[in-house]
């Protein structure tokens, strides 16, 4: 059985970076004869935004998008994160880490001049330099959560950006499960819940894609079912940038949603006709649900919307 999901954060409204991922899953799950489930990421409390959970599902509903099930709210899912948290403690795989983010920069930045190299960056920054891991040097109070990680290459074929393999020692280190603040990573989260709402298939932008050695390494600890992954381009604006509420994307306009869904195919690979440009939705996601090939999409991390 083939399950999908969208998983939006609501920190702002919709924006056409989030509508491709919404359609590239949404026509994917239902080609495929599977269902569709969306799940509201409002994890990271400080980044939510008032409204903008409803004004998401709205703005789905707009679009002529239909999820099978309740919506999944992960502000209300501690309980199930502390339980993989404990498990992965009982299994000694994860650390309290007392360091901040500055003693991080402080001490690889001496490790590295020791070494006689410049500052090692990891994929997303400074790789952790593993200060904790041998225990709490003295003094220092537990701050985060983080779990151990080795040499092994997590490899798995992406369907729209092939082979990927990473090692998570020198491309991350060991990361957090649950930050300083007391809130839960969405690494953890996210793999906890695709397990919980047992999705069999996650389509997504490909802003993504270097999280998801991360989140198979946790499935592969947690003894949670592997999980088939598809990264779509994600759409960036002039100077590059991924749109996103930080970039000031604009909220989808849900007056021309047939005309926005017409880009968004185009943006996909879709060969949607010229004719269609100002029909309703209806029509253009009829024409989608009988036309979408997943093999069209480009096998590139980021388009920009000017090239278009
Ligand atoms: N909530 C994430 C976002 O809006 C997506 C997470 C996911 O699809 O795994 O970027």
């Amino acid at each position: 059985m083939y399950r999908g999901r969208f998983a939006p954060s609501p920190s702002g409204p919709l924006h056409f970076g989030s509508l491709v991922a919404a359609t590239a899953s949404y026509l994917e799950a239902r080609t495929q004869g599977g269902e569709w489930l969306v799940r509201m990421e409002d994890l990271d409390t400080p980044r939510v935004v008032s409204g903008a959970a409803d004004d998401i599902l709205r703005t789905l509903e707009a679009y002529g998008f239909s999820w099978d099930g309740p919506v999944m709210y992960q502000s209300q899912r501690n309980d199930a994160y502390q339980a993989a948290l404990a498990s992965l403690q009982a299994q000694g795989l994860v650390y309290p880490c007392g360091c901040s983010r500055k003693e991080i920069a402080d001490s690889v930045t001496l490790h590295s001049a020791l070494q006689g190299h410049s500052v090692l960056q990891g994929i997303e920054g400074l790789v952790y330099p593993g200060t904790c891991r041998h225990g709490l040097p003295a003094g220092k109070q537990a701050r985060a959560w983080r779990v151990l990680t080795d040499s092994r290459a997590i490899q798995f074929v992406d369907a729209v950006q092939g082979l990927q393999s990473q090692r998570l020692d020198t491309a991350i280190g060991d990361f957090v499960l649950k930050r300083a603040d007391g809130l839960y990573a969405y690494q953890l989260a996210v793999v906890v819940d695709d397990a919980e709402q047992q999705i069999s298939h996650v389509l997504r932008g490909a802003d993504l894609l270097d999280s998801t050695a991360r989140q198979r390494y946790l499935q592969q600890l947690l003894g949670l079912s592997q999980v088939h992954y598809a990264h779509v381009p994600v759409a960036s604006n002039a100077a590059g940038e991924k749109l996103s509420k930080q970039t000031l994307a604009s909220p989808l306009d849900t007056r021309n949603a047939g005309t926005t869904l017409w880009h968004c195919l185009c943006f996909l690979g879709q060969r949607v006709p010229q004719a269609l440009q100002s029909a309703p939705s209806g029509e253009l996601w009829q024409w989608a649900l009988t036309h979408w090939k997943l093999e069209q999409v480009a096998r590139q991390r980021s388009i920009r919307l000017d090239t278009h």
